[in-house]
């Protein structure tokens, strides 16, 4: 868990505690749909743990967890789309990440 003391809402939806849409699961990676889509596919990749807030973190942390991140993502942009697609970190409040357990936006438009 992060430094604050309730859960994320990404480990909730992890704990099946609040519904999400789940695309993917792996041992240590969830794949939703993102609740307000930004583009005709979008998808959230987000590590099981809450243990990184953002990508900087991850990839010092956990490098290998942050290729399947990327691994998971590539997968499902070959199934939900032609295979291209866009893979977005914000990273702090700034850049618009509102959720600090970090996640991958996967954003893809079928047809282009
Ligand atoms: O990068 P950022 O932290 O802003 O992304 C959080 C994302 O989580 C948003 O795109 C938001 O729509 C999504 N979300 C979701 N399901 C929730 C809460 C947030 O898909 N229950």
């Amino acid at each position: 868990m992060s430094a604050s003391a309730e859960p994320s809402i990404f480990s909730r939806i992890v704990a099946r505690e609040i519904p999400a849409t789940i695309l993917a699961e792996t041992e240590r990676v969830i794949a939703i749909a993102d609740i307000a889509p930004k583009a005709p596919v979008h998808i959230l990749v987000v590590p099981k743990t809450e243990q990184y807030a953002n990508v900087t973190e991850l990839a010092a942390g956990d490098p290998g967890l942050l290729a399947e991140v990327v691994a998971v993502s590539n997968q499902l942009a070959a199934e939900h789309s032609d295979g291209d697609f866009r893979l977005i970190f914000n990273s702090g409040p700034g850049a618009g990440q509102t959720v600090f357990h970090v996640h991958a936006h996967v954003l893809a438009w079928p047809g282009g």
